[in-house]
């Protein structure tokens, strides 16, 4: 009855494994495509092994076949399947353009990029490493290739040395998984998180996946039995449910709820609860009373995740009722839509429906957290062009000598820079240097400088000039209050000198 969306392939894959799924969803054109990158990838990483021994082509298949799981456009499969030849091969990133196109060559450049990020496993690094990510990943798709990569590699660490294991399982709980999180995918936010646990905290994961196991042997029968009833009340009720089913709490996230709760199990209700997906928004409501006609709810565990969702963009209802025996069981309600929104997040947008037809992009909230943007930007989103996080081009980041990023507009200056980190900074900045290389003030930065301000002292403050250069809001204001307030005191002092001090 639990139902598990994407398996992450285990044992020997064939291309033909990968070819029945994308039958459910793809036209011949786009198998097509998929078979003659898998040809090419074959033959380029002919003879490589993996260092669990296995050919290396199992790597970009199962990266593959994770995508094409969650029925993603074929293209984004194809690219996944060649992920790793620029890097790992004869074959170049030319020859992949020549073959497939510059839509697919761009995307493993991007991905390409990204695997030159190395990860300094200090945690002020974090956030920046985060930033960096977002600048690089000018393609959202990258990321969802990325993702399937990495989760690929967490399940066949066992054949890297320990060291390294360590590195890839943090580096994908602590970057990857709050990535997967704030794009909405829940899905992959889930694999990363379960499969890096074990490597990182093993006594925890040993302890939770006990309690998990436990709970799912107490209800299986009883949550059977109420998805039975479930059905029968909502039938009767005229209302249109697309599925009732159970699904287990991530091992991760049930890590974290206990540590929350002082590992108290018996306060957690949702360990195993139980999904109603219905086909439109008043039937959530709608079911939501037929469950709460039936069995009482618990006081204060009633949400309304659709009024007000979560910051990435998660709707749901959910409740808590004593069912007949006084057991209890969340439940989680919500559309089709909300669904498959919250296990695929942006990916939705590069699903297709069983009819092969790309669904249309709808709003995308979830990305406002993710990099503060204009909402009119995110709302205007019409189509994959656009799709292509275009949003982060017009920022660039910038770094301190420390390795800081500083987030700024495009064509933003050494000034801007420099009332980022701090007015004083700005105030007093008398000179800078981009890549070591001393340049005026005025130089337009990009993304990746490493930038220094030079201070002086003695500095007075800004100079008037700087407002006719720099970029950001923040910049102009304190230049222009440290302007005024030094005005203001020199008159001050000039008009009535004894009231000064
Ligand atoms: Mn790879």
């Amino acid at each position: 009855m639990i139902t598990k969306n994407v398996i992450v392939p285990t044992g020997i894959l064939k291309i033909d494994d990968l070819i029945k799924i994308l039958l459910s969803y793809c036209n011949k054109t786009q198998i097509d495509l998929v078979r003659r990158a898998y040809a090419f990838a074959d033959s380029a990483h002919a003879g490589q092994m993996r260092k669990t021994g296995v050919p290396y082509i199992q790597h970009p298949l199962a990266a593959a076949h994770i995508l094409a799981q969650m029925e993603i456009d074929p293209q984004i499969v194809a690219a996944a399947l060649l992920h790793d030849v620029p890097e790992d091969t004869e074959r170049t990133l030319e020859d992949i353009e020549k073959e497939f196109g510059a839509d697919i060559s761009n995307m493993i450049r991007g991905i390409t990029k990204l695997g030159k990020l190395k990860y300094r496993g200090v945690e002020r690094y974090i956030e920046n490493l985060r930033k960096m990510f977002m600048a690089m990943a000018e393609d959202i798709r990258v990321m969802l290739i990325k993702f399937a990569d990495r989760i690929h590699n967490l399940s066949t660490l066992d054949g890297l040395p320990e060291k390294k294991r360590q590195r890839v399982a943090s580096e994908s709980l602590e970057i990857y998984a709050p990535i997967a999180n704030r794009l909405g995918i829940g899905e992959f936010k889930g694999l990363l998180e379960d499969l890096s646990f074990p490597y990182l905290h093993p006594k925890e994961y040993r302890e939770v996946k006990e309690i998990r196991d436990k709970a799912i042997t107490e209800k299986n029968t009883y949550l059977n039995q109420t998805i039975k009833i479930t059905k029968e009340k909502l039938n009767e009720s005229n209302i249109k449910w697309v599925d009732v089913h159970g699904r287990e709490k991530q091992l991760y996230s049930l890590y974290q709820k206990l540590q929350r709760k002082n590992w108290e199990v018996t306060g957690i209700h949702d360990v195993v609860a139980l999904r109603i997906i219905v086909e439109n928004l008043a039937d959530c409501y709608a079911a939501l009373g037929v469950i709460h006609h039936n069995w009482s709810p618990l006081k204060g565990r009633i949400k309304d995740y659709i009024a007000q969702p979560k910051p990435n963009g998660y709707r749901s209802l959910h409740t808590t009722v004593f069912t007949d025996d006084g057991k209890v069981v969340e439940f989680q309600i919500r559309t089709k839509a909300m669904h498959e929104e919250s296990e695929y997040g942006i990916a939705a947008h590069w699903h297709y429906d069983e009819k092969g037809a790309r669904l249309p992009a709808k709003d995308l909230r979830w990305a406002e957290e993710l990099a503060r943007l204009q909402k009119e930007i995110l709302t205007n989103i019409k189509d994959l062009e656009e799709m292509k996080v275009d949003f982060f081009k017009n920022r660039i980041f910038a770094f301190t000598p420390k390795g800081d990023v500083i987030d700024l507009p495009e064509d933003a200056t050494p000034v801007d820079f420099a009332y980022s980190i701090h007015s004083e900074v700005g105030n007093k900045c008398n000179g800078a240097k981009v890549n070591d290389q001393m340049v005026s003030l005025d130089t337009p930065l990009r993304s990746g400088d490493v930038v220094e301000i030079v201070t002086d002292k003695n500095r007075k403050g800004p100079s008037p000039d700087w407002l006719k250069f720099v970029k950001t809001h923040l910049a102009k204001t304190r230049i222009k209050s440290s302007l005024s307030t030094a005005q203001g005191s020199w008159l001050k002092s000039f008009l009535k000198p004894k009231d000064i001090n």
